[in-house]
């Protein structure tokens, strides 16, 4: 049978780089192996969920291109794939358990157990449940639950002790000694996370549980109750955390944790995905950038190490920029309009007799671009007539009747170059200065300057060829000069 793997996100927050590393592991060990991806909502904590958050959730997963075989929106033969809408589905699970005897009813109130937890606690230190209602005789249980008295359902964990061979981890087991009658459904019927997720799992039939390397403790409670229903215990795989460069636990202080913050940023959902891959799973080799079709091929649940990853902001932009080079301009163009559109600098003519000049100029700052926002942001004065002086720019290079002078002779001079392109503005400025005997750079900085309003700007002979000759022959003849 192919494999069938979840991600099982609570929507108590936005889709972190986290949860998106632990889907993204899930939905390539589906693609490689032809299996399904699995998407469930684990929504029980209804206070701190929200539709909201589900609907963040599901964009950050589109954005990155993780797409599930089953789930919301996308409906599929275990639905609902909401735990809010699953409830009678674990509550019968919780009284088959009652009915095998692996269960049992717990009249405890919360109080009694804190009382007695601190007397335990005081005279031997540990705690674990007493068992106390265990011993409770059939017609006693019967009365309490006629007489409407609330309560738990407890698991009754055997003797020995419960194991389970991790996929990044090897053998894990522990003492069941050590693990108490966990609670599996609540006085108010709810169930724990422990009983909806061993549910689901056994209803959605999986067979690979790889999630989150903080689950480790819970994962013998799961073994057992799975064992209780005789239902094949699936495979796991437990991710390790990610660390932020100081080596503690990711966390906003961090930085940026959302995946949507990232596409936000201008980070291609390409990057992210080779990026977020490399953190904890390696192919056994050197190479480092992917596409998701690379991917697919190359991945194995047993590349993924059980060292903690640390997440490097560098890094992540590094492949962005990797990425960015990969992407034909046409490409750029569609990824970055809504960009410029937003800042007011997209024209109707981008989608027609302008498209070459935007593709030219995708081009030009593609070399070192980070972000798509580079290529909305780093030339403001090649989308609108007015540039903003830099002072020190002006002060330094725009000073004199020499400058003056040169630049009005420069824009004279480029009247005639034809076509007036880079390489042949290139060699006229170049002849322009040899003529007067100026060094280049003595033209160069100068009219970059009157150009761009800048000192630093992308290739001087580019920029004149995007601004074409009347603008440019305007902005050298206009230049303040102090
Ligand atoms: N809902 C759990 C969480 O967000 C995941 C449970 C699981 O993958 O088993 O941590």
């Amino acid at each position: 049978m192919p494999p069938r793997v979840r991600f099982a996100p609570s929507p108590t927050g936005y889709l972190h780089v986290g949860g998106a590393r632990t889907a993204l592991f899930n939905w390539l060990h589906a693609r490689q192996t032809g299996g399904a991806f699995i998407l469930r909502i684990e929504d029980t904590d209804v206070e701190r969920s929200s539709d909201e958050m589900v609907q963040g959730i599901l964009d950050g997963m589109r954005w990155l291109g993780l797409d599930w075989d089953e789930g919301p929106e996308v409906g599929g033969p275990h639905a609902p794939y909401f735990q809010s809408q699953r409830l009678d589905r674990y509550r019968a699970i919780a009284h088959e358990l009652l009915a095998t005897g692996r269960a049992y009813r717990c009249f405890c109130s919360p109080d009694e157990i804190t009382a007695r937890r601190a007397r335990v606690e005081a005279e031997q230190g540990g705690w674990k449940y007493d068992r106390a209602c265990a011993a409770l005789a059939e017609a006693d249980i019967r009365a309490r639950v006629d007489a409407g008295a609330p309560h738990a359902i407890r698991f009754l964990v055997p003797d020995g002790t419960t194991g389970f061979d991790d996929t990044v981890h090897g053998r894990i087991a522990f003492a069941n000694a050590d693990i108490e009658d966990f609670v599996v459904l609540r006085s108010d019927g709810h169930p724990t996370y422990h009983l909806s997720v061993v549910a689901d799992d056994v209803d959605m039939e999986v067979t690979h549980v790889v999630r989150g390397d903080d689950h480790i403790s819970n994962t013998p409670k799961h073994v057992l109750i799975f064992e209780a229903l005789g239902r094949p215990v699936p495979a796991f795989a437990h991710v390790p955390l990610i660390l932020g460069t100081d080596k503690k636990r990711l966390s906003k202080r961090h930085g940026a944790t959302s995946v949507m913050e990232y596409a936000r940023q201008g980070f291609l959902p390409e990057a992210l995905f080779n990026f977020l891959a490399l953190l904890g799973w390696s192919p056994g080799n050197d190479r480092e950038i992917f596409d998701k079709g690379d991917l697919v091929e190359a991945f194995s649940l047993g590349g993924i190490s059980g060292g903690n990853a640390v997440f490097n902001p560098e890094k992540l932009e590094w492949f962005n920029q990797q990425h960015i080079q990969r992407l034909p301009a046409e490409e750029l163009a569609r990824r970055i309009e809504p960009l410029l559109r937003e800042r007011g600098r997209w024209r109707d003519g981008f989608d027609a007799g302008d498209r070459p000049w935007l593709l030219a100029l995708i081009e030009l700052l593609k070399p070192r671009a980070k972000r798509l926002h580079d290529f909305a942001d780093e030339t403001p004065y090649l989308f609108s007539s007015d540039r903003v002086f830099d002072a020190q720019a002006v002060a330094k290079h725009l000073h004199g009747e020499d400058a003056r002078a040169t630049l009005a002779a420069l824009a004279d001079a480029l009247r005639s170059v034809d076509p007036f392109e880079r390489t042949v503005l290139d060699a006229a400025v170049r002849a322009f200065a040899a003529d007067r005997g100026l060094k280049v750079g003595a033209v160069v900085h100068p009219a970059r300057v009157a150009l761009t309003g800048r000192a630093v700007s992308p290739g001087l002979f580019e920029i004149m060829e995007l601004l074409g000759r009347d603008r440019t022959l305007e902005r050298l003849r206009s230049a303040p000069i102090t």
